[in-house]
């Protein structure tokens, strides 16, 4: 395995593998790896000849005030992991690599996708997630990259851009990675104090209950909500950024559940940001 931290010495390598006939399979992520990253990882060993992770934690996602500069990191953690899983590159720029000072160029996709959900809570959020993404793929040359189902939206956008700008790499969608109590795995878990923790389950909750509420016969999209609604303000410390039924292709909110809903919830616990999502009709 090779960790490279120059832009320039890691896309040769890509491009000569590419030119030997390699199959690249490419994860992008921004470290402090856990099993929803492992499962991504060990997709791609599948997939590719040659398997590439990213670890870059892509300041321009983030928000003022946001948690750029506590995200966690552990790089020396992350290489173990990345070895065992059978990566054999890891790029690990750093940020004035990928935006020196003179930096102007962003990838946005506009409408709808990028301005609900997330959007309205993290108004230039997306921006950064396209922008870096874009650029990993110039340098990485993926044939195929995998991304998380936790981040529904930003597969939803990255999908999006892909097509839009007619890049030639197959875009994986994963299923969500959970702890063994039902909470969706995430970096920023370990933010959480133990009672935070608990009152983090009810995300999960919500999601069965309002599973269970479809397949006892329920359709109408404000009465799921309703109650899904009250099961999330038991909690004391928990407060809603939102929680929605969409469609899963377009993100449009619908009315009335069927197939292609997915129910989507972002809350905070005390200050930590969290979010998960499932299909409501199974
Ligand atoms: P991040 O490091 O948070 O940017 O995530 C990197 C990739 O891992 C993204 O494609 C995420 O959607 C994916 N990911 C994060 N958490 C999970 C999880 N619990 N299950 C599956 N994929 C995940």
């Amino acid at each position: 395995m090779k960790i490279i931290s120059n832009i320039k010495d890691m896309q040769t390598r890509c491009l000569a593998a590419r030119a030997a006939g390699q199959t690249i399979a490419f994860v992008p992520t921004m470290g402090f790896l856990h099993e929803g990253h492992l499962s991504l990882l060990r997709e791609g060993r599948e997939r590719g000849d040659l398997l590439a992770l990213s670890i870059f934690v892509n300041p321009t996602q983030f928000g003022h005030g946001e948690d750029l500069d506590r995200y966690p990191r552990n790089f020396e953690r992350d290489e173990s992991l990345a070895r065992e899983c059978g990566v054999d590159l890891i790029f690990y720029p750093n940020a004035e690599a990928i935006y020196p000072a003179d930096y102007a160029t962003y990838v946005t996709v506009e409408g709808p996708l990028t301005t609900t959900l997330e959007g309205t809570c993290r108004p230039t959020h997306f921006r950064g997630v396209t922008t870096v993404v874009a650029k990993l793929f110039v340098i990485v040359q993926p044939h195929v990259a995998l991304f998380g189902r936790k981040d529904f939206q930003q597969l939803a956008v990255i999908r999006r851009m892909t097509l839009d700008l007619n890049l030639p790499v197959e875009i994986v969608g994963m299923p969500i990675v959970r702890e063994t109590d039902g909470l969706a795995m995430s970096s920023r878990n370990v933010y959480l104090a133990e009672n935070e923790r608990k009152q983090a389950l009810a995300l999960i909750d919500t999601l069965g209950l309002s599973v269970q509420m479809v397949r006892d016969g329920e359709r109408n999209v404000s009465k799921v909500l309703e109650s899904a609604r009250q099961r999330l303000h038991v909690e004391p410390d928990l407060t809603i950024d939102y929680v929605k039924i969409c469609h899963a292709q377009t993100l449009a909110e619908v009315e009335t559940v069927d197939q292609e809903s997915v129910m989507l919830l972002a809350v905070s616990v005390g200050k930590t940001r969290l979010i998960d999502n499932g299909s409501i009709l199974c």
